[in-house]
């Protein structure tokens, strides 16, 4: 099946490129407001508009969406009649599922009780807020613009605006952090009933000036443990290596890209899959690019696609199996030598029988910490 034939995505992704100030240790595609010339967010919601109606003329959003994800950069500065003007575009086209989740990434210098009503009566029904730490002197080592006080009023914003899925996203591995700093951190964050955390590990290109400050492999494999038990001990499973749930509450758009599903992406530099066609496609990451191709020249603003052959299925069939805590078949160790290597990653601790599934193998939090190897060692 090729691309044009392929089902219309029941999952779409939204980049918003536009943030308060560049985060130090950010690659993502997004421009701080230094970078920003006036104009800019005309001329992306323009363009992001033309994108949604082009993709909808071509069918690809006749199916009734699951899930909606607003990356980015920081969606939530978005000016809410802006983002009205958008999701009216989509929903000429598309209609949502009765049982959807639509999430929008927030940041807390750029939110309020009342952006956050205007935005949960668009139909948003889940915020992922941006906190990285609650302490100063981090924060600023990271470049946010937000302080301590601002991150805890803009939790009770999101409650006070009536939105019950709420997670949060934190640091680890940050230069100075100790595991006093992120238990401290879990608690205050879990006084809050959010739903759902996602803790990443800083990780830095060499040639970054940050990169000699960062903890050694010890004291990030330290602070991954830490986290697993003290989120574990409240209640929460750790269902994908980064990301901590209530029961019920995994992120399912994110669930789509763990399990190799299809995904339909609009804005600069975002990336789709269809998992029918087995295609992926990622859009220019330039703001300018994009705007041009979609605004004065009319057409879609793919940079690349490719067509996954087999060896990069089964490539990723590991990566996306070790990731999550169902684990894979015992059967998928088919030779007598991949069984052994399981043998003895579980002897090291880093693998183990699930628990619940008698079938099924699965990666300790030791072995998620160390993941990238699991998958070297057994696809
Ligand atoms: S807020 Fe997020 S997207 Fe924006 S610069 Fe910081 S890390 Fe990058």
């Amino acid at each position: 099946m090729n691309l044009a034939e392929a089902p219309a995505a029941k999952s779409l992704y939204f980049h918003f490129p536009f943030c308060e100030t560049k985060c130090h240790y950010c690659d993502f595609y997004s421009l701080g407001r230094e970078k920003t010339k006036s104009g800019d967010p005309d001329r992306f919601e323009t363009a992001m508009i033309r994108e949604i109606t082009l993709r909808g003329e071509a069918g690809r959003l006749s199916a009734p969406i699951e899930t909606i994800f607003f990356g980015g950069g920081t969606p939530s500065m978005t000016p809410p009649d802006s983002m009205k003007r958008i999701t009216d575009a989509l929903f000429r086209y598309a209609s949502l599922a009765p049982e959807y989740e639509w999430t929008m990434e927030a940041n807390p210098s750029s939110i309020d009780v009342e952006k956050f009503r205007a935005f949960r009566s668009l139909g948003i029904n889940r915020v992922s807020m941006g906190v990285q730490s609650l302490k100063g002197e981090h924060l600023l080592k990271l470049g946010r613009v937000h302080d301590e006080t601002q991150a805890i009023q803009a939790l009770d914003a999101v409650f006070s605006a009536g939105f019950q899925n709420v997670s949060t996203d934190l640091l680890c591995g940050v230069p100075g952090q100790s595991t006093a700093d992120l238990k401290a951190h879990i608690e205050r964050l879990t006084s809050f009933p959010i739903q759902h955390l996602s803790i990443y590990l800083l990780t830095l290109p060499p040639h970054h000036s940050m990169y000699p400050e960062l903890p050694n492999e010890n004291e990030q494999l330290a602070h991954l443990l830490l986290i697993d038990q003290e989120m574990r001990a409240r209640g929460f499973e750790h269902y994908e290596i980064s990301n901590f749930a209530r029961p019920g509450r995994r992120a399912r758009h994110n669930l789509v890209y763990w399990t190799g599903g299809s995904y339909l992406s609009f804005g600069p530099s975002a990336h789709s899959y269809s998992k029918d066609a087995r295609v992926r496609f990622k859009n220019v990451s330039s703001l300018h690019k994009y705007a041009t191709m979609l605004i004065e020249e009319g057409h879609l603003p793919v940079e690349w696609s490719e067509t996954l052959s087999d060896s990069q299925m089964e490539l990723e069939k590991w990566m996306l199996a070790i990731r999550l805590s169902e684990g894979f078949p015992a059967s998928w160790l088919a030779s007598d030598a991949s069984r052994a290597k399981a043998r003895i990653l579980t002897e090291q601790g880093l693998l183990e029988p699930h628990p619940e599934y008698s079938d099924r193998i699965r990666a300790t939090a030791r072995g998620f910490a160390v993941s990238d190897a699991l998958v070297r060692e057994l696809s």
